[in-house]
């Protein structure tokens, strides 16, 4: 039997129309194209994968296909392994070509993409895979990489012309064979709680954002209250490549020449480089997800404390605006910036527990992007040995990011009748303050779990000697050499 010859669009964390390379070079060849995304029962249980995070995938792709129901199609969705998808794609058509985006993701996805590439050298299939924003595979240097991201956010962006599709439909048949189990109804439906994933509510954060909220960013930008109107929260969307970075950086550009507050907006750019400065660490150095970046640190051991990596979990250290952002966090999967290095400050010094436990918080961020976490993790743990080390008092940050105790009341109900007085430091209440203010400490909120001076101090103290130490300075040599003037021999990890 001869095979129909198709061309594949694998839709990964690039869920959008818009400045997409794989669709706009799908459009300039011949063949069908197959359009599927898959959701992998292998990656859906690992532990930085939760819910939160499948349902904003699932949102995006229903905006996606009841655009492509316009145009008479769909983008054919799996609940199965993606190589296991393409094998038996693979018996009943002969797959040409596959598109896709370059992935910089964990480990599971890095070894899927190995065998993947595997299985199309064997079956003669060509698999094209283009830039993911601003990141470069197998960067030799980083020397010309400002300059790339600048160009590379310049480009034209990628427009797929809609009226000049080829969409090859599925046999039926084989699309309910492969498509797997019905997704869990907990994805499938909506909570308010979370931002919606889509194209269109990109589009409006980003707009919104950039013609009002913009004007208070540096303002509130620390602040925990304050920052989930004044931040543009597009982080999401960029996880999930609801919208490119180049799009948001041409939009953002468009706004510059008429904002009202050119600063917050110079800001905002600074952070867009960001996110593919880190991304393209963590693809450059994809162990970090496991390993100290210094290895040196490999011999500062923490050991694990069930009950305080519990108590951090839950809410329940004793330190309000930690609990609070905590709580929000499991609520709403999102806390700006500050308190995200915050709570891992807390976590790693006060605590003193090993950021390797730090997958909670990838489950718990909706906007969880490998490549911005795992090095953002290492460096706010203090353990690549170039970075300052930065241990922050949650107090101080209470007293100053919270004022008025607005974050912590909302999140901690328990202590809605404590004064603006005691609301940073609940613990100096009297017995007879507690009576009045209806909080009983250690039954209706905890006493702090440790104490914050003492511990910051210790983990000063640890972490300035080990930093002394020469195999500190002789590892962070190696890191500023790959992460900072990488040399053109150092390898970059390699897919192929
Ligand atoms: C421990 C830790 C883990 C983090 N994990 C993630 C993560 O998994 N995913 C993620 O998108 N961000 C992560 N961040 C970075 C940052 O906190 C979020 O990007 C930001 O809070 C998202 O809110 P926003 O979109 O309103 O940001 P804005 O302030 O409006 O910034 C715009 C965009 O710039 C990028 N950006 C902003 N700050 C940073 C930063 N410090 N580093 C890299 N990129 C940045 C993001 O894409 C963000 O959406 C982490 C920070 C810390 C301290």
């Amino acid at each position: 039997m001869i095979k129909e010859e198709i061309a594949v669009v694998w839709f990964k964390r690039d869920l959008r129309f818009t400045d997409h390379a794989p669709l706009y070079y799908a459009q300039q060849q011949f063949l069908p194209v197959l359009l599927i995304y898959c959701f992998e029962p292998s990656i859906m249980s690992a532990h930085d994968s939760d819910i939160r995070h499948w349902r904003f995938v699932y949102q995006s792709l229903k905006e996606m296909q009841a655009k492509l129901a316009e145009l008479k199609t769909e983008i054919y969705i799996f609940h199965n392994e993606a190589n296991e998808v393409f094998k038996k794609l693979a018996d009943s058509y002969t797959i040409k070509l596959i598109f896709s985006h370059q992935e910089i993701g964990n480990r599971l996805t890095y070894d899927r993409d190995i065998e993947l590439a595997k299985f199309c050298k064997l079956g003669g299939i060509k698999w094209r895979e283009y830039q993911h924003n601003g990141v470069i595979r197998k960067l030799n240097s980083r020397k010309e990489w400002e300059k790339r991201w600048k160009s590379t956010m310049e480009e034209t962006p990628k427009i797929v012309d809609e009226t000049k599709w080829n969409f090859l439909e599925l046999n039926r048949g084989l699309y309910n064979d492969l498509k797997g189990e019905e997704l869990n109804s907990e994805i499938r439906s909506h909570d308010k709680s979370f931002q919606s994933g889509g194209e269109s509510y990109a589009w409006r954060y980003l707009d919104s954002f950039l013609k009002e909220r913009h004007v208070n960013y540096s303002k509130f930008i620390s602040k925990p209250a304050a920052s989930r109107k004044g931040c543009s929260r597009i982080s999401p969307y960029l996880s999930y490549g609801n919208i490119s970075m180049r799009m948001v950086y041409q939009y953002t550009m468009q706004h510059y020449t008429k904002s009202l507050n050119k600063r917050s907006l110079s800001n905002f750019i600074s952070r867009l480089h960001w996110h593919c400065h880190f991304m393209q660490k963590f693809e450059d150095e994809c162990r970090m997800e496991f390993e100290n970046v210094n290895r040196a640190y490999d011999m500062m051991p923490k050991e694990r404390n069930e009950e305080l990596i519990s108590a951090w979990k839950l809410g329940q250290t004793g330190i309000p605006i930690v609990d609070a952002c905590m709580r929000c966090l499991v609520a709403t999967g999102y806390i700006n910036f500050r308190m995200r290095a915050m709570i891992v400050s807390f976590f790693v010094y006060n605590l003193w527990q090993d950021w390797r436990e730090l997958h909670i918080l990838a489950r718990l961020f909706l906007d969880y992007e490998p490549g911005i976490h795992y090095p953002q993790l290492q460096m706010q743990a203090g353990v690549t040995g170039i970075n300052t080390i930065r241990i922050y008092n949650p107090i101080k940050n209470s007293y100053e990011h919270d004022a008025e105790g607005i974050f912590i009341k909302t999140w901690l109900p328990e202590l809605k009748n404590i004064p603006v007085s005691f609301i940073h430091e609940p613990w100096t209440m009297s017995a007879l303050e507690q009576e009045i203010y209806q909080v009983r400490l250690g039954l209706d909120y905890p006493m702090p779990i440790i104490d914050i001076e003492e511990t910051n101090k210790t983990a000063r103290d640890i972490m300035w000697s080990f930093r002394k130490t020469e195999s500190v300075k002789l590892e962070g040599k190696k890191v500023l050499e790959k992460h900072v003037n990488m040399s053109s021999d150092l390898k970059t990890r390699k897919k192929s």
